[in-house]
């Protein structure tokens, strides 16, 4: 059996994905213009707009763009549900919402056009690392509010790329669901790719032998280049990044061409921005800092330099691929995800990057920080294989994961290794890595 056909790549829509910087800065500029003006027609912004002195018709660049006011998650909060809409509430046909992770959920309305852009973006990311038509698509995204279903759906469906609407969770029926439907793409969180594993070792399925799984999207949560890396050889499979947030519509933001290495922003939809997290400044290219956007095609809610808090860094040099859509590097994390812990920042991204080189650690990991007798404890919890559980071995491993934690982190957390399928995976929605019960 031929599990695989050859893959493609090439370009959904040639003309844009390469247009050379110039036009594609001009018609940023332009389409600049066109969502000041838009979102002139909404009461925040024209307030907004007011206090800074905005006159779109003098934007002559995007460079200008660093003279508007920034927008905020609050202030997208303070709008609920329909404070910033610059169409009539009854031409929008959808609803979607942040997953809430970080505080209260924020709306954004779509037109029946915003629709058929995003799915277009998604269109994009899917064919551009070689999905066609004859591919079969399950989509372990969930549905509804969260834009990663329906989002990577309609962009499937504007490929014409048959889809399984599965949505997340249920890990035995997807496992069964590949197997028998042929599947071939799928859309998944990453730390469900990892649990999975476990699931497919169970019910004695290889997915070697008996899948067709070719190509994986890893989405919606930050992942290490060591977790792909862990994936791909798993499942036999190209996994690439897919980056995107709800109040950027979604999926389709961002995401890896088949080189991966980083990701292509879609700068004809969106101006994207790399400035201090603590400041307004941008930072200097290649370093990292909080992502901010202003879309350039949304008709029912423009957007207007939303500061996302996601931390990454531009990457300067064009791409191999002929793309000219800038660069960035994956999502190092959330400004507001960092553990300060004895003085030291950390991000849960550098623990996993460290652990997930690790052969003997298995599935997953958890982050405790707790604060006993005034001292405040740092406990990474690692699942390991059962071999390791016990005697020698096991002093052996925790104190190498420890070593190489403190090398990465500059700071020596404890390390408890526990048995695969400890730490609680929620089958739908997104990982939590850090439970924090420190005492202020
Ligand atoms: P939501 O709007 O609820 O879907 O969540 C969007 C957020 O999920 C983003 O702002 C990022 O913090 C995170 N996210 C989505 N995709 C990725 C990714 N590929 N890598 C890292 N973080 C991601
Ligand atoms: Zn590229």
């Amino acid at each position: 059996m031929v599990k695989k056909s050859p893959t493609e790549f090439s370009f959904w829509e040639k003309k844009i994905e390469t247009l050379p910087t110039q036009d594609l800065k001009k018609l940023q500029a332009k389409r600049l213009r066109q969502t000041i003006k838009k979102a002139q027609t909404v009461p925040f912004y024209e307030e907004q707009f007011k206090a800074a002195s905005t006159d779109p018709d003098k934007i002559e660049s995007i460079d200008c763009i660093k003279s508007l006011p920034f927008t905020t998650k609050d202030d997208l909060r303070n709008q609920w549900p329909y404070g910033l809409l610059a169409v009539p509430k009854d031409d929008c046909v959808r609803v979607h919402a942040s997953s809430g992770t970080t505080g209260r959920a924020v709306a954004m309305l779509h037109t029946e056009k915003d629709i058929d852009t995003w799915s277009n973006l998604v269109a994009r990311c899917l064919y551009g690392v070689g999905v066609r038509k004859r591919d079969i698509f399950q989509n372990m995204a969930g549905y509804g509010l969260f834009t990663g279903g329906l989002g990577f759906h309609y962009g499937a469906q504007k490929l014409g790329t048959l889809t399984i609407p599965i949505g997340a969770g249920n890990s035995r029926r997807q496992v069964n669901l590949m197997r028998d439907f042929g599947t071939t793409v799928t859309h998944i969180m990453p730390s469900f790719a990892i649990y999975l594993m476990k699931v497919f070792k169970d019910m004695g399925i290889d997915p070697k032998r008996d899948t067709k799984l070719r190509i994986f999207f890893l989405g919606a949560e930050p992942h290490s280049e060591e977790t792909r890396k862990r994936i791909e050889t798993f499942y036999d499979v190209d996994a690439y990044n897919s980056y995107g947030l709800s109040e950027m519509n979604g999926p389709g933001v961002s995401f890896e061409c088949h080189l991966k290495d980083g990701l292509h922003i879609w700068e004809d939809s969106y101006i994207v921005e790399i400035i201090d997290p603590e400041g307004d400044e941008p930072v200097p290219m290649g370093e990292v800092g909080e992502l901010v956007y202003t879309t350039l095609q949304r008709e029912a809610m423009p957007l207007i330099r939303y500061r996302s808090q996601d931390l990454a860094s531009f990457i300067q040099e064009p791409c191999k691929c002929g793309r000219t859509h800038c660069r960035i590097s994956r999502i190092q994390g959330r400004v507001d995800d960092m553990i300060i812990w004895k003085g030291v920042n950390i991000f849960p991204l550098q623990i996993e990057k460290v652990l997930m080189e690790i052969p003997e650690v298995q599935e997953t990991y958890l982050v405790v920080l707790e604060t006993e007798n005034d001292v405040d404890r740092m406990i990474i919890q690692v699942e390991v294989r059962e071999s390791f559980l016990k005697g020698e071995k096991s002093y052996e491993l925790q104190a190498r994961i420890v070593n190489s934690l403190q090398a990465e982190l500059l700071a020596k957390p404890e390390v408890q290794l526990v048995s695969s399928g400890t730490i609680p995976v929620p089958e739908a929605g997104k990982a939590k890595r850090v439970i924090d019960k420190r005492s202020f």
